[in-house]
């Protein structure tokens, strides 16, 4: 297989003796998305990726790629290719010939070979490198080698492990943005693993959130971030502040929550009674407010401020001692100050734990 094709993940499971590195995950991607799996090391992530790259066998599950159940189907015979973080170039050879390695691997005539080599460096911006040897490759050029070598072989899954881990952080910004260019260019299927949420938030259509083995949330970045599913989601993708509470009131998918910054409503259901943890995005976090339909909390005793250019992050707390962060366009806002604060309309999110 070729072409893009739809991935889907079921029930994946894989046990070493005491450990469960990867419990029961299972989704589906259409073809030619950009899917990140994000978690906090030890998660899964690898275990996940090389599971669908075949180096590692599944305990239990199924991996399918288009109509084709892949999950025992050996490396060199699957419809992926993997960018290790590590790069795994041969020091040996020069550009063209890493690039082209699996290519003759698999006995394609030298004349292909080297028409799909050129166009392979040309996506990564290095047609002018391949005579040279790797050792006197840059770290980038090295990541953009890998990746030539990778996507020479035309995968339906291009699979990607923490690959730009190594580069410092303008080049990552940069291969950030050229990776979703050649991802888009191509409409293939890319898997990339990493543990930085801005990276993923840049680049993904779909983000993975992994947490010991399983899926804590997954979803487009945007929902993700502004509607997390549970507390570590609005943890680990940015910053929120969560407020716990107990459900005072519960009608019409609209749910009263009696709270250290008084009584707040969201969309939801919930018991009355019962314990509810809401989340504010320093975002949805009014300086002043009370205007339509947002929701007043309270006052805020402003502890710092920072200029971050267009915006202005301000942390502080209210007079229970609550943590609270708002990012608002910058103005004067002197610490020690008190100043009512609220939250935007649909700002404050129920979560599920
Ligand atoms: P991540 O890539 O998210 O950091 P991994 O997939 O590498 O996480 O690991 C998930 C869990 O599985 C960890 O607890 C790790 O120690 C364990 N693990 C991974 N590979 C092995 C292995 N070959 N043998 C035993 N345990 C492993
Ligand atoms: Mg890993």
């Amino acid at each position: 297989m070729r072409g893009p094709a739809d991935l889907k993940l079921d029930r994946l499971t894989k046990r070493y003796d005491a450990v469960t590195a990867v419990d029961g995950v299972s989704f589906d991607v259409p073809a030619g998305t950009y899917v990140v799996l994000l978690g906090p090391s030890g998660s899964g992530k690898t275990t996940v990726l090389s599971m669908l790259g075949g180096f590692t066998l599944p305990s239990a599950g199924r991996i399918l790629v288009g109509a084709e159940d892949i999950t025992l189907v050996p490396p060199a015979k699957r419809p992926t290719a993997t960018v290790f973080q590590d790069y795994a170039l041969f020091p040996h050879l020069d550009v063209v010939r890493n690039v082209g390695f699996g290519l003759s691997v698999r006995g394609v005539p030298k004349h292909e070979i080297a028409q799909r080599v050129t166009a392979a460096l040309k996506l990564v911006g290095l047609e002018d490198f391949g005579t040279r040897a790797i050792s006197a490759m840059s770290g980038g050029q090295r990541q953009r080698i890998a990746l030539a070598r990778a996507l020479v072989t035309e995968p339906a899954l291009l699979l990607l492990d923490e690959p730009l881990g190594a580069l410092d952080l303008s080049l990552r910004r940069q291969m950030q943005e050229e990776l979703r260019r050649i991802q888009r260019t191509q409409g293939r299927t890319f898997v990339h693993v990493t543990h930085d949420q801005e990276e993923a938030m840049a680049i993904a259509d779909l983000i993975v959130i992994m947490k010991q083995g399983r899926i804590e949330d997954i979803g487009p970045p945007s929902r993700v971030y502004e509607r997390p599913r549970t507390r570590f989601t609005a943890n680990f993708l940015g910053e929120s502040t969560v407020l716990q509470g107990t459900v005072a009131a519960c009608a019409d998918g609209r749910v009263a929550i009696d709270t250290v910054c008084g009584r707040l409503e969201v969309a939801g259901e919930r018991a009355v009674g019962s314990r509810a943890s809401i989340a504010l995005r320093p975002e949805a976090l009014r300086i002043g407010g009370g205007t339509d339909g947002d929701q007043p909390l309270g006052e805020m005793r402003v502890e710092d401020c920072i200029f971050q250019g267009s915006f202005q992050r301000i942390s502080g707390s209210n007079i229970h001692g609550l943590r609270l962060l708002a990012k608002v366009e910058p103005q004067a806002l002197p610490a020690g100050e008190c100043v009512p604060i609220s939250a935007r309309r649909g700002g404050l999110v129920l979560l599920e734990d």
